[in-house]
């Protein structure tokens, strides 16, 4: 199995968002990504992205949201685009995994018609409540005519434990990471933004747009534990990783 580490966008928002002592003023550029992975039995996508527009009109689509999380994608800084270096096309995806239903990361759902969404049943329950486009969830991102698979625990998605779904609650109630077992470069944790930066999972630190504080320090003591045992955690938007991972058309297998 093949993983490419693709981007799905780019953002500057507040620093002290996510590391809460920080000084208020400055700010921070985080990537946003998403990670394809070829297996045997199909093409799965875990997380997909801002939705291109949001280039040029991220206001049009996101509303006030825009202005706490600025885009400054370049153009082909999104999966669609960034699917083309491992010579696919969005109906060539089967599966589509979200880590949860935040615009950064279900953003690009509309162009895989093909695929059955996968999700945890919290996720899907609480963007489909009244209101939740007022906490983040937008409905033209993640409400989409595919079949939505939901899951309420660990679930291995082909059962040969190379893609292991597992939940992690805490920044929203269905945060949902990935565990991938890959034959040469070993085992990483996809974890989305149950760790956004590395400096949360060190210092112990909740970022301020945390669903459940507790829920959240909880599940990073879990993800510790599975850093301990030998597997790489990649972060939901640390730059300064983004920079050391292979990205694009260059893969892990
Ligand atoms: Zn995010």
């Amino acid at each position: 199995m093949k993983m490419h580490v693709l981007s799905g966008g780019r953002l500057r928002m507040r620093k002290s968002v996510y590391i809460p002592d920080a000084d208020r003023q400055e700010t921070i550029e985080l990537p946003v990504s998403c990670y394809l992975l070829r297996h045997p039995q199909g093409n799965v996508l875990f997380d997909t992205g801002c939705h291109p527009s949001t280039i040029d009109h991220a206001e049009e689509r996101w509303g006030p949201m825009a202005r706490a999380m600025v885009p400054i994608s370049r153009p082909g800084d999104n999966v669609i685009d960034q699917l083309k270096v491992a010579g696919l096309v969005p109906d060539d995806i089967d599966v589509v995994v979200n880590s949860h239903f935040h615009s950064d990361h279900c953003g690009c759902n509309e162009f895989f018609r093909k695929a059955t969404v996968i999700c945890h049943a919290k996720e899907l329950e609480a963007a489909s409540a009244a209101d939740a486009d007022k906490i983040g969830y937008l409905p033209v991102d993640w409400k989409q005519p595919m079949p939505v698979e939901t899951i309420d625990g660990q679930r291995d998605l082909f059962n040969d434990g190379r893609i292991v779904l597992l939940p992690v609650p805490g920044h929203t109630v269905g945060m949902t990471a990935a565990m991938v077992a890959l034959d040469k470069s070993g085992s990483f944790l996809l974890a989305s933004d149950s760790v956004a930066l590395r400096a949360n999972l060190e210092r112990d630190l909740n970022p301020r747009n945390t669903w459940n504080a507790e829920q959240s320090s909880k599940s990073m003591e879990e993800i510790r534990r599975i850093e301990a045992a030998g597997t790489t955690i990649v972060y939901g938007h640390d730059d300064e990783q983004w920079k050391s991972l292979k990205t694009g058309a260059e893969f892990y297998d």
